[in-house]
């Protein structure tokens, strides 16, 4: 996917705010914040959107829940932090690689926008 926005962003071809990275995840900074602390979670792999995940790809999707764990106790925000993953354009999805938006440091509304 050499058109992919976010596959760029994983191979450094566009610049990121590099919070967390391993073999599979990479996590940056959204560059359009709505919350204190607003990263993405994104696949090395690229899946265009949730419902594309499938027995083959699932795996990685739990280990960002893995990864989100992990960095939610680092930061320590056990006081609560939300994870959205738009799929579709009628969702709001905007970017075509599957991404969790790890949202903190504020109070939250229910239901989602
Ligand atoms: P969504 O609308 O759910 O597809 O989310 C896409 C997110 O990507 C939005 O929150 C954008 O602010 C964010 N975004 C778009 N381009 C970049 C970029 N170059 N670096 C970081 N975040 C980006
Ligand atoms: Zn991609």
């Amino acid at each position: 996917m050499n058109d992919c926005l976010f596959c760029k962003i994983i191979k450094g071809e566009i610049p990121s705010k590099k919070i967390y990275e391993d073999e599979t995840v990479y996590v940056f900074e959204d560059i359009n914040p709505t919350a204190p602390i607003h990263y993405l979670v994104i696949p090395k792999e690229h899946i265009s959107r949730l419902d594309e995940v499938n027995e083959s790809n699932s795996a990685v999707i739990s280990h960002i829940y893995e990864v989100i764990a992990k960095l939610s106790k680092e930061m320590d925000i056990k006081d609560g932090f939300r994870v959205v993953s738009n799929c579709g354009e009628t969702a709001g999805q905007s970017v075509f690689h599957i991404h969790f938006h790890m949202l903190a440091g504020r109070d939250f509304g229910w239901p989602a926008g």
